[in-house]
């Protein structure tokens, strides 16, 4: 696990804090998505598919910050669309820094290497990098060549100048396990802080709908993948690369990392669009929460392990008591290059 000392601290206490007050549903992840357009047209995303005129909808600065403290989230996701292509980016990105908002900035990297004198370095900004297999594998899934080499070399100009770099990794139907493997290992030695991997989910308005994954060959997959897990830094708790595996069960807490978009606080989760809310309130208050998740029975959900979803159940679990906290504690301090507590920025 890699996620920095300072934001496990963060979030364990505030999910404890939440565990006291008896919440019944609190977010720990904000997926903001300020924009839909993008500069890449990848066949499985979901995103790109709308009409011009709202694909020229952007989230303001201000529309972006009123999320995040309405919320209360103490890590933020900016997603999109690319948001690199967002005109006010950096002001959205100092203003949720400044309100000591754990930012992961998700981008598909063609545009990082030119924006990067445009940011500082921060312990609480991290850029979190699409990238889907090795040069030949990923350029396919975005349907274009040379964005692998694109997005190498911009980790390594990020890295050089002291940003925080994870990867994030989505895996498909077909995908073969041993370039997965491969592929860790390389993004391992180009020393970037953490790696994300979450399966594929079939939106609606994909255009490519042949190669999502169904939830028992989801598990086989995973295992496969994450055999020896332990060599590589997962930004993810130990928990839900279990759940990956099919070693937990855990039902869906999709009020874990709402979505806040362009047409405003997505039901229920940042995957399905069954409504929109006006306020972070009346996303909580007024979904039929119990309408989704495997156990509901809903067609949509029943193949559904990604980590919008499930990440949250994890971190629940991961703090339900002694045995789950000191293991992540653990795997905390013993993730390869781990620096000690007192070593993580503050
Ligand atoms: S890079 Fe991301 S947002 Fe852009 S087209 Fe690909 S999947 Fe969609
Ligand atoms: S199971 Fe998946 S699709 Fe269903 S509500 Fe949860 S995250 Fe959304």
């Amino acid at each position: 696990m890699s996620i920095p000392f300072k934001q496990a601290v963060r979030v364990g206490a505030y999910v404890m804090k939440h565990r006291l007050l008896r919440t019944k549903r609190f977010p720990m992840v904000l997926m903001l998505e300020p924009l839909f357009r993008c500069n890449l047209a990848c066949a499985g995303c979901g995103k790109i598919q709308y009409p011009e005129h709202i694909l020229n909808k952007r989230l303001s600065p201000e529309e972006c910050w009123e999320a995040a403290e309405e919320c209360g989230a103490p890590v933020v996701s900016i997603a999109g669309g690319e948001p690199l292509i967002h005109p006010e980016i950096k002001q959205i990105v100092d203003g949720l820094v400044q309100r000591k908002k754990f930012v992961y900035l998700c981008t598909n990297a063609v545009p990082l290497k030119k924006k990067l004198d445009e940011f500082q370095p921060s312990p609480y900004m991290t850029f979190s990098i699409h990238i889907d297999g090795l040069r030949e594998r990923h350029d396919e899934v975005v349907c274009e060549e040379g964005v692998f080499d694109k997005a190498v070399e911009a980790i390594r100009a990020a890295k050089a100048r002291g940003f925080r770099v994870t990867t994030n990794t989505t895996v498909f139907d077909g995908e073969d396990p041993s370039e997965l493997r491969k592929m860790f290992d390389f993004l391992q030695d180009l020393d970037v802080d953490g790696m994300m991997i979450s399966p594929g989910y079939s939106y609606d308005k994909a255009p490519d709908q042949d190669h999502f994954l169904k939830r028992e060959q989801t598990k086989s997959l995973f295992r496969q993948i994450l055999k020896d897990r332990q060599k590589w830094s997962f930004n993810h708790s130990p928990q839900f690369l279990d759940f990956l595996e099919g070693k937990k069960e855990y039902e869906c807490t999709p009020w874990g990392n709402p979505t806040r978009n362009v047409f405003g606080w997505q039901k229920p989760c940042y995957l399905l669009q069954d409504g929109y809310a006006d306020s972070f309130s009346e996303l909580i208050d007024d979904t039929d929460w119990d309408a989704y998740g495997r156990k509901s029975g809903n067609p949509k959900c029943q193949d559904c392990m990604v980590h919008c979803g499930y990440e949250a159940s994890a971190v629940l679990d991961a703090t339900s008591g002694p045995r789950e906290m000191l293991r992540s504690a653990v795997g905390l301090l013993r993730q390869p290059g781990a620096k000690k507590p007192s070593a993580t920025p503050v």
